[in-house]
């Protein structure tokens, strides 16, 4: 038996179930020894009958006195009632489907029941509850695990497959340096994971989950700070003297905000100082936050260095481009563009004059990180939409340069005691002001009786030569309940919308329809656009000035936030309309708190409040990898000293070539996959 083995060589795993376990992520027998229970129930204390509450579920011991038909005992379905009796009372046991179970029970014999109490009729009453013969290996007692539903299997079946996995507790080994184990007090990883499957008392469980928070957050930690030392955070970067963007800042036509002028210092401060700059600014959609990467480019070029600014999609490459283009040229600065799908001539001109160093700064898609990209001098790596690349994407960017400053910006809110975490190796700037004389987009709820009135109202911002987005969520194949799906919304809108021109863009478009789609909303052709959550990233167009979400309750806080942020770009008043046919409090208070507030930060404090980390966390989007025992809000504790932990053995070993730290590697490698690059 070993860990990497498939759990179809346990018995009563077939292929059917296996596919069932595949599903939730279960595949070898190592998932499976590290699919833990969601809670314990405690058996192991049996409460006099006497002392029975109702509503409460426990565990009692009795001598059946009585079997009695409630109904035509020739039926199968007939119910059963026991009289159950001890020194101290009687209470009921009732059975539907009784003639089956009748015959389980002798008179006058003991037996164990666990469920839950009810009373009838000042009767006191057990339906249908968890039962042993008295003496037997009693199974029922005990503390219980509780495993996170698998549909269709039975608790009682997956407390069985951990029991054939207990041979693979002898294959599980230290593996954290004697010096960690001992200073923090863990308890060994084979008697935790015993101990969270098979727990005999409270605080053995409460010492095995420790050991296990403490040792995924300490891989996810140990994680971080590898890639922050590889980031070159210690070592000398590429100096760049911030005072001349002063010249640039005078030229713009407007004041910075608050924000800005903050995030502006730390930047400058960063460029200045002799370590590679290593910043994520966090700020809202149209917080201005490409004007100050503006400025950094700006010194940048005037200190003779060359910059890059890689976009997520090719349509806000393109979009960055032009602006570049038009803010740049009038100081003689060279501003070049590069996607994949440019002809071979056009690229091969802008990859030359990027090596001579004719181009002073580069906007592109990830095209910009192909080896065939070379530059004369890079001193500034901009990436901007950060949780669409990964780690790797951005190390290899740096790469191209001999430690360059590096500069981060996103558009989605996180608290900051979460980026800290979630974004270990950088430091953080946020712009929580928006721009003056930004008119707050006005967000209004609407059930399904208004529905109609809000398209009225869309028909009249068009009259009025304005455009609207319209979001479908996107619907799987299980799930057609009564969610509009992107294209039946699209046919109802061509329709209800005449004579406007209403566009459809989805998912499963080939990238250039996408774009032909996107071209022809940005330039005003297309006045509605009908779509899933595909245009969430980064792009704007002025003009529109309505976003209405169908279906509302079906996306996420952060998710609603982000798509209104596609309005309110212009000098027009906005629009949100939330269109939600749920009564679920849930959604009434995420509604309620979009109705609420246009502050992104705002709103992800309350996200957090609503869902907790586990479900921000969840997906992948943030760039984080997944966790499966901890949760970076409730253990914020055991993180800090995960984090010292992890610090200790890196600063000793910051390449993790000791031998003692080879599983740490190897586990560093496996939670954070592909985004990382560990020689091993
Ligand atoms: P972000 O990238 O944060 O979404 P942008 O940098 O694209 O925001 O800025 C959005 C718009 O606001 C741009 O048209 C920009 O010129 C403008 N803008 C930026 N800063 C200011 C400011 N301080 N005052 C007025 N307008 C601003
Ligand atoms: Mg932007």
């Amino acid at each position: 038996m070993k860990l990497q083995d498939s759990i179809t060589t346990l018995k009563g795993i077939g292929g059917k179930k296996a596919e069932v376990f595949a599903g939730y992520g279960i595949e070898t027998l190592e998932d499976l020894l590290y699919f833990f229970p969601r809670k314990y129930e405690d058996r192991r204390h049996e409460t006099a009958i006497e002392n029975l509450e109702p509503g409460k579920d426990a565990l009692f011991c009795g001598t059946v006195i009585s079997k009695r038909y409630s109904g035509n005992p020739y039926k199968r379905n007939t119910p059963l009632t026991l009289l159950v009796q001890d020194d101290t009372g009687i209470i009921e046991v009732v059975f539907f489907q009784g003639r089956y179970i009748e015959k389980l029970f002798q008179m006058n014999e003991d037996y164990s029941f666990y469920g839950r109490i009810s009373s009838s009729f000042d009767r006191l009453q057990c339906i249908h509850p968890e039962f042993h013969r008295a003496g037997d290996p009693a199974d029922i007692r005990g503390i219980l695990p509780v495993y996170p539903a698998i549909s269709g299997i039975s608790q009682k079946e997956l407390r069985k497959l951990q029991l054939q996995l207990k041979p693979l507790y002898g294959e599980v080994e230290e593996w954290l340096p004697a010096g960690i184990v001992e200073c923090y007090r863990l308890a060994g990883p084979a008697y935790a994971l015993e101990n969270m499957h098979f727990p005999t008392d409270g605080r053995q469980v409460l010492s095995s989950k420790y050991r296990l928070i403490f040792d995924e957050l300490l891989v996810l930690e140990a994680g971080l700070f590898y890639i922050k030392n590889d980031n070159s955070q210690n070592r000398d970067g590429v100096v760049i003297n911030p005072a001349p963007a002063a010249d640039f800042q005078k030229g713009l036509p407007f004041d910075l905000t608050e924000g800005q002028m903050t995030a502006w210092r730390d930047i400058s401060r960063d460029l200045a100082g002799g370590k590679a700059m290593n910043r994520l600014v966090q700020g809202d959609v149209g917080s201005g936050k490409t004007v100050v990467a503006e400025m950094a480019m700006y010194a940048a070029a005037k200190s003779g260095f060359q910059s890059v600014m890689m976009a997520p999609t090719e349509i806000l490459a393109k979009q960055h481009g032009a602006s570049l283009k038009a803010d740049f040229t009038p100081y003689g600065i060279n501003v070049g563009l590069l996607y994949s799908s440019m002809k071979a001539a056009e690229k091969r001109e802008v990859l030359a004059q990027l090596d001579s160093g004719e181009i002073d700064i580069l906007v592109g898609t990830h095209a910009v990180i192909q080896p065939d990209v070379v530059f004369h001098n890079l001193g500034l790596v901009i990436t901007d939409e950060q949780h669409r690349f990964g780690v790797n994407q951005r190390r290899l960017l740096t790469q191209k340069g001999a430690n360059p400053n590096v500069l981060v910006m996103t558009a989605t809110p996180i608290p900051r005691t979460l980026a800290v975490i979630l974004y270990g190796d950088l430091d953080i700037s946020q712009i929580r002001t928006m721009p003056k004389g930004r008119k707050p987009i006005k967000t209004t709820l609407a059930d399904l009786e208004k529905r109609a009135r809000v398209y009225d109202f869309v028909k009249e911002q068009l009259r009025a030569g304005r455009q609207a987005y319209v979001v479908a969520p996107l619907i799987e194949e299980s799930d057609k309940i009564d969610a509009k799906s992107a294209e039946e919304l699209y046919e109802e809108l061509r329709d209800r919308l005449k004579p406007f021109s209403v566009a459809l863009i989805h998912g499963a478009m080939k990238q250039d329809e996408k774009d032909a789609v996107m071209a022809s909303f940005a330039e005003g052709a297309t006045k509605v656009l009908v779509s899933t959550v595909v245009i969430e990233v980064g792009i704007n167009v002025p003009n529109a000035t309505v976003m209405v979400i169908e279906n509302s309750e079906r996306f996420g806080l952060a998710q609603l936030h982000q798509l209104r942020g596609r309005v309110g770009r212009g000098s027009q008043q906005s629009y949100c309309f939330l269109i939600s046919q749920s009564e679920s409090q849930l959604s009434n208070e995420r509604n309620e708190i979009m109705c609420r507030t246009n502050d992104g930060f705002e709103i992800a404090e309350a996200d957090l409040k609503l869902r907790g980390p586990g479900e921000i966390f969840g997906t992948r989007q943030h760039g984080l990898p997944e966790l499966h025992i901890s949760d970076l809000v409730r253990h914020g504790d055991v993180l800090e000293k995960a984090k010292d932990a992890a610090k200790e053995i890196l600063t000793e070993d910051p390449n993790l070539q000791a031998s003692a730290n080879m599983q740490l590697k190897s586990r560093i490698k496996k939670m954070f996959g592909e985004e990382i690059k560990l020689e091993l």
